[in-house]
């Protein structure tokens, strides 16, 4: 079994390093592109520009911070996301939100519905972890996450390639399959360049525009996909300018040419790419997490604390500006597609916070830790056990099977998946009924009045105290399940953990 496992996913480690850049991926003459704004308007086309969209001037226009992690959800990952978002705010006060790109290998399938349910979005990444994906692997993820998570279809809109390795036929499959966007390409020549790919998100009608230098059959005018996003992922870069570009898990790399990781000095790129898109055309700057990196209990990874630190200080120095924004990709592109000033921010219902109404004492398994205790099924698979709200498959979910018939338990009845005309967390799988039958029992709306009259154009919240007074600090965040384990961690975490360890062991830290 073990060695079963460790030949899967052993290739997945040699690919590993092919979502790094070391260089730029496109250029003007390669990407060849033309579009006509005349006959590209938005929502739904936008030609691709380094300007913000809807003639706005850069000083109306927030500047946007995508948080994105990749891979298995586990609570291992979640704690290690909340560490950097779990007590900030944004300027309307609402928390912020991330996008989880959730392949489905190790993860546990309710956590995958709490984090939905938390107002996070969850996005495609394939099945199995697979760079140019057959179309079973991308469709099949959709499958299972809204079978055995509860995720509704309508709400998985996006899609991040296993090792940004796409092809032009992956975004052909997912325009075909009704995406809204991808996020694969890369951006890696500075904003400050005059080649630079650094464009705002952009439909498709007019074809690609990044990654001209790497992908075959893309670029000058290929594939025309309309009304279907890019949403780039932007490089920092450091000393070395477009020779010394950073894309995912930065904190990761060497700086400047260095031998070793240096926390200081990625910190110090990190602003400085930042400053130049606040201060130019205010193109979004992406954190692209591989969570597992940055666990402080995940066994085998041994993440320094002053990383930890430094990436909170840069969000607390990054927040300290006026309309600096920590979003999900899907909340980005909602304020694309209708751009306002920031001084209409307030009218952008995606950036609002909403908390669902369901009574603590309901007992309901809905993705509410509160609601859905002693009711999640747990689907006890050697390789990869999980526990979920909606009822255990007979077998694993695989491309060729995503959605096997359900196991059910002597003595009690199958669980009732969700049905399109209910959401989350009103939706009661034991009982097959939807808690939610008016307008009124949906939604709270939380955010508070957002600047020049409401006050706030900053967020807020703090982090470590990275280069601070000296003394090491504690940082403050909200472990997902509240800093004791939920359920018993049993077999699966344990068999999991071991496995994943001894890769680590043997391959050093591996970069899905
Ligand atoms: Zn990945």
């Amino acid at each position: 079994m073990l060695s079963l496992l460790f030949a899967a996913l052993a290739p997945l480690l040699v690919l590993a390093q092919d979502g790094d850049v070391s260089g730029p991926t496109s250029s003007a003459s390669a990407a060849g592109y033309s579009c006509d704004t005349s006959k590209c308007q938005l929502p739904n086309c936008l030609c691709a520009s380094t300007s913000p969209p809807g003639g706005l001037k850069p000083s109306d226009v927030p500047q946007f911070i995508v948080f994105t992690a990749d891979d298995a959800v586990q609570s291992y990952t979640l704690d290690a996301v909340n560490q950097f978002l779990a007590q900030r705010k944004n300027p309307n006060g609402c928390a912020p939100k991330m996008t989880y790109f959730t392949s489905l290998n190790f993860t546990n399938y309710t956590l995958v519905t709490d984090w939905y349910v938390a107002g996070n979005e969850i996005a495609d990444h394939t099945m199995t972890h697979v760079g140019t994906p057959p179309a079973e692997e991308v469709n099949g993820n959709l499958i299972a996450l809204n079978a055995l998570a509860g995720i509704p279809m309508s709400s998985l809109q996006g899609f991040r390639a296993p090792f940004l390795n796409y092809s032009r036929e992956t975004l052909e499959i997912l325009y075909q399959s009704k995406f809204l966007y991808d996020s694969s390409a890369t951006s890696a020549v500075p904003v400050t360049d005059p080649d630079t790919d650094a464009f705002w998100p952009y439909t498709l009608d007019f074809g690609m525009a990044n990654n001209c230098l790497e992908v075959t059959n893309t670029c000058k005018g290929e594939p025309k996909l309309p009304g279907f996003w890019e949403i780039p992922m932007y490089a920092f870069f450091d000393k070395l300018g477009v020779n010394g570009p950073h894309l995912m898990d930065p904190w990761l790399d060497n700086a400047n040419g260095e031998t070793a990781p240096n926390d200081t000095a990625t910190l110090e790129y990190m602003k400085d790419t930042f400053n130049t898109h606040y201060n130019g055309n205010r193109q979004p700057i992406g954190l692209y997490t591989h969570p597992i990196h940055l666990s402080r209990t995940y066994p085998g990874v041994d993440v320094r604390n002053s990383t930890i630190d430094m990436i909170n200080a840069f969000l607390d120095w990054a927040q300290e500006q006026q309309n600096v924004w920590i979003v999900s990709n899907i909340q980005m592109l909602d304020w694309i597609r209708n751009p306002v000033p920031v001084s209409q921010l307030d009218q952008v219902s995606s950036l609002k916070c909403t908390t669902p109404q369901v009574d603590a004492s309901t007992k309901i398994c809905n993705g509410m830790p509160q609601n859905e205790a002693g009711l999640l099924s747990h689907c006890a698979f050697s390789d990869f056990p999980f526990y979920t709200c909606y009822g255990c498959p007979e077998i694993q979910p695989s491309p060729d099977n995503p959605n096997p018939s359900q196991q059910i338990p002597d003595g009690q009845a199958a669980r009732f998946r969700l049905p399109a005309n209910c959401s989350t967390p009103f939706w009661d799988p034991v009982k097959g009924q939807c808690i939610c039958t008016s307008d009124t029992c949906s939604f709270a709306d939380n955010s508070r009045p957002v600047g020049p009259n409401g006050a706030n154009l900053t967020g807020g919240g703090t982090g470590g105290g990275f280069g601070s007074s000296g003394a090491a600090p504690t940082p403050t965040y909200i472990p997902f399940n509240g800093g004791a384990p939920r359920f018993s961690v049993g077999v699966w975490n344990a068999f999991a953990v071991g496995l994943i360890g001894a890769m680590i062991g043997v391959f050093g830290v591996y970069r899905f």
